[in-house]
């Protein structure tokens, strides 16, 4: 999920179970107001890029802040799409404001000019998380548009500028994976306060391109670069990393990655429905904006009010009250299967079709490398080609093709030397031939 980034403290985003003193209800809303967007992306879930068909009136957007506000959330995340390309998203920006809600915005930037930035300034948005997948070439490749990344960085600049916090999001995939450590040096660089960081998985144009996906075992090289990023380049630069839901879970990493490290703070459980919130422009209603539409959507504000489909619907509440017993496959008997739940039900339903049994977990991938074995991800089944829609993939499992090394000498086969001394100014990890592939349908 793209979600907002608030470097000032513990964020509802990272959906650490709390409460607010006022009942049990969702505190943070992430809320798509126009799926119309100004890049292309190729690993984009929601497909974006034209307007829905049936998109909320202004009048519509504004009575929906205002139910916001009577259930009690805390916080309403602008997204698209690109929530800007909506005439009116400066004015539901200062509405969520007004209704004393934290309001925060996710972009790709390719357009947040001076003007827009100052209207974001204007409306009461507290911070603005721009969206950077990688370098240069590999950001603009991965996004569908030359100068992508050059605007990215520019409007970051210029939120820096601002009373606006300046935050950045990076979804990490075979492409981005080895960029990583330049990347962390580019926030230093651009003062970014806070860094989301998410696995891309198979939903809406990921899923048509399984290339671009790591494989379960490539998060045995991932958690200890991330450990060492943190460590080495974040921390000392006052940079908060976000793992955002699917970064996990448990095993030797736990700690040292997610709540800032917070002594035992450890992933308690996905929140949809009951602390997120997910809206779609045309009023689709869900627990959790990255969840495939089909499946998860509780209702429509044209038909019912948020809290009706918050306290009834159970395509929200299932999720909230699943329990042990709904594990399945390596979940089903897993030793931390009670806090976990099998992780991230986003992650878990789009890849393997129902939630409980989630092969993107730096736990098993640890249990079955222990046991000289790996699990590979394989789809079977194309997405049909509509937002948030889904392939469906099988696990192999297989014997490693060879011992691992001791010391982790190489990030997706590229030396670990190579990966750690890259520098900003580097264009990509990748030649343009090899990005172009990763990209192909597939
Ligand atoms: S194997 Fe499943 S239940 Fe166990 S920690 Fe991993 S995701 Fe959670
Ligand atoms: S499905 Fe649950 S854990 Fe995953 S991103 Fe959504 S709220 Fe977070």
């Amino acid at each position: 999920m793209t979600s907002q980034v608030d470097p000032t403290r513990e964020l509802p985003n990272s959906h650490r179970r709390h409460t607010d003193g006022d009942g049990d209800h969702p505190l943070h809303c992430v809320w798509e107001i126009t799926l119309a967007c100004d890049l292309g992306c190729g690993h984009c879930g929601s497909r974006a890029g034209v307007a829905r068909p049936d998109e909320l009136s202004t009048k519509e957007a504004l009575e929906v802040v205002d139910q916001l506000a009577e259930l009690g959330l805390q916080e309403i995340t602008l997204i698209g799409g690109e929530a800007y390309l909506r005439d009116d998203w400066d004015e539901i920006a200062a509405a969520i404001v007004d209704r004393g809600m934290l309001c925060t915005m996710t972009t790709g930037a390719r357009n947040l000019d001076a003007k827009r930035v100052a209207k974001a300034a204007e409306a009461g948005i507290k911070a603005i998380s721009i969206s950077i997948d990688g370098l240069e070439r590999t950001h603009d490749v991965l996004r569908g548009a030359r100068g992508a990344w050059k605007s990215a960085v520019a409007a970051a600049e210029r939120i820096k500028d601002t009373p606006i916090l300046l935050g950045t999001n990076t979804q990490i995939n075979r492409l981005t994976m080895p960029e990583l450590p330049a990347l962390a040096d580019l926030l230093v660089e651009i003062g970014s306060r806070a860094w989301q960081i998410q696995l891309t998985v198979p939903m809406g144009r990921a899923a048509d391109r399984p290339q671009l996906l790591l494989q379960p075992y490539d998060l045995l090289e991932l958690y200890p670069l991330l450990v060492w990023i943190k460590q080495t380049r974040l921390e000392p630069a006052g940079i908060h990393l976000q793992p955002g839901n699917n970064i996990g879970y448990f095993g030797p990493y736990e700690h040292l990655l997610r709540y800032g490290g917070d002594k035992g703070a450890v992933w308690d459980g996905c929140q949809a429905g009951t602390r997120v919130l997910g809206l779609e422009a045309d009023g689709k209603i869900k627990g959790c904006p990255s969840l495939p539409s089909t499946k998860f959507t509780g209702g429509n504000i044209r038909d019912l009010s948020i809290a009706e489909v918050v306290a009834g619907a159970r395509e929200l509440t299932a999720i909230g009250e699943r329990d042990r017993d709904d594990l399945w496959g390596f979940c089903g008997d897993c030793y931390y299967g009670d806090h976990c739940l099998g992780g991230c039900t986003w992650t878990a339903d789009v890849i393997m079709g129902r939630p409980g049994n989630n092969p993107y977990c730096i736990h098993r991938a640890l249990r079955f490398d222990h046991e000289g074995k790996r699990e590979r991800i394989v789809k079977v089944e194309d997405a049909k080609g509509d937002p948030f829609d889904t392939g469906r993939f099988e696990i192999v499992v297989e014997n490693h093709p060879e011992a691992r090394p001791e010391v982790i000498d190489a990030i997706l086969g590229i030396p670990a030397e190579d990966v750690t001394t890259m520098t900003t100014k580097s264009e990509s990890a990748w030649d343009l031939d090899h990005l172009r592939k990763a990209l192909q349908k597939g």
